[in-house]
């Protein structure tokens, strides 16, 4: 372990954040690194050049009648700031109770690279690999992924895979082994009320011109029925209803308590579609989110304005399999059709991203969950995930692929926030289930 944790703390000392064109050297630099690592653990590695950051391929040796496997991870990491709330630099990774401390420690670059140290033990153990292993790690992930899409369509033929591997996702509770196979998809946009040609004064004119902040208001409040169904006419058409042995087992996935949930997130009472708990509102319903509103006077004191324009920024999260143009032409309808006399409205569409779900019952997710099991040695929780991760389903459509989601990260692993952290048990714990992962996948 001391050797695996020396090489992973080289790697967390790039400062490889992909957003910050300062940064752009450090990249490169992390990519040159681990193609130099992937060799040095007997695979066949390349650098690929992309508009953006390197995409770092390594490879063993192929052979026919084998299975194909992609390991996907990524190098590049989220900024620090603020600076001053790490309680040590982010750059400067240290172990400390049981934990590594960096930023990347978790997302992405200790779980990836616990594949790649159990790649590489299983390797100089018995010379070979029991799969055709492809590694695939790109240094744009935290920055929507742009070179990805086009890179697998131009290498669609190098990366056919059986399945697609990836930890970079959480487990639901320390020591909880958990799968997961499926994520929300996400449709945005921002809506524009405008009005009066410029702003009024509210004595003068106030009660006789309709105020675009109170028609988006009134937008706003629209979207969702008194049971906290979302209101936009057909939205549920396409939604996939829950399994009776899902609804079973998130009933008793730990961490998802209504304490669990408030505690985390310091509200104060739970809300959301009636009839369903914190776990199947995040994992497996669909909803809609007012991400900003604004309009008007903000400043200190009272302005006495009737502002001429308003606006709110929405997003939709999706389950399967609701379309994401499809939702987005159904919300527009309906905000139009909710817009009250007086103003115009124009809804702007904004980025979007496919859900993702694949059965966790195929022989692929079999063998993660004993691979799972026999690393962490508990059964493994299945669960789906509330957020979105659109490359997973751009690995289905371009690559025809089922991902196996296996994440290692904890609750308090504090990923894109201050004093990230990952603990030793679980890179160790992600050096062991790559080694029977491998080994149960060959045997599907
Ligand atoms: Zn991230």
């Amino acid at each position: 372990m001391n050797r695996w944790l020396d090489e992973l703390f080289e790697l967390l000392r790039f400062p490889s954040i992909s957003t910050d064109s300062r940064n752009k050297d450090d990249v490169q630099a992390c990519a040159e690194w681990l193609a130099a690592r992937m060799k040095s653990a007997g695979l066949e590695s390349k650098i690929h050049p992309t508009p953006g950051h390197p995409v770092v391929i390594g490879r063993n040796k192929h052979e026919a009648g084998r299975l194909n496997v992609v390991v996907y991870g990524h190098y590049d990491v989220q900024p620090v700031d603020p600076l001053e709330l790490w309680d040590t630099p982010p750059f400067d990774p240290v172990e400390k109770d049981g934990k590594i401390w960096a930023r990347g420690a978790t997302d992405n670059k200790g779980q990836f690279f616990a594949h790649l140290c159990g790649i590489t033990e299983t390797i100089e153990e018995s010379g070979k690999l029991p799969v055709n292993l492809t590694m695939l790690l790109e240094g744009e992930e935290e920055i929507g992924s742009p070179s990805l899409r086009p890179f697998l369509e131009e290498h669609r033929e190098d990366l056919a895979c059986d399945v697609i591997v990836v930890s970079d996702t959480g487990m639901v509770a320390k020591g909880v082994p958990t799968l997961g196979y499926g994520l929300r998809g996400i449709a945005c946009c921002e809506i524009a009320v405008s009005g009066p040609a410029r702003d009024l004064h509210s004595g003068v004119y106030g009660g006789a011109v309709a105020n675009p902040a109170t028609a988006v208001a009134q937008l706003v409040a629209s979207l969702h029925d008194g049971e906290g169904r979302v209101a936009v006419e057909g939205f549920y058409n396409d939604v996939v209803p829950l399994e009776d042995w899902e609804r079973e087992m998130w009933g008793a996935v730990p961490g998802m308590t209504p304490d669990d949930v408030l505690g985390v997130t310091g509200s104060p009472s739970l809300s959301g579609e009636q009839g369903y708990s914190s776990a199947e509102r995040l994992w497996a319903r669909p909803t809609a989110e007012v991400n900003g509103i604004w309009g008007g006077y903000q400043g200190e004191g009272s302005k006495t304005v009737l502002p001429a324009e308003a606006f709110a920024k929405l997003s939709f999260r999706l389950v399967p399999n609701q379309d994401p143009a499809k939702v987005m032409e159904k919300v527009i309808a309906h905000l139009e059709r909710h817009c009250p006399p007086g103003v115009k409205i124009a809804v702007d569409p904004g980025h979007d991203g496919q859900p993702y779900h694949t059965d966790p019952h195929s022989a692929f997710s079999k063998a993660a969950q004993a691979a799972l099991k026999k690393t962490f040695g508990a059964d493994p929780v299945l669960i789906r995930e509330g957020g979105s991760i659109p490359i997973i389903q751009d690995f289905k459509e371009v690559l025809g692929a089922d991902t196996l989601l296996l994440g290692l990260a904890l609750p308090d692993c504090q990923i894109h926030s201050p004093n990230e952290n990952f603990t030793i048990e679980n890179f160790e714990g992600g050096i062991r289930l790559n080694r029977v992962l491998f080994e149960e996948l060959a045997g599907c």
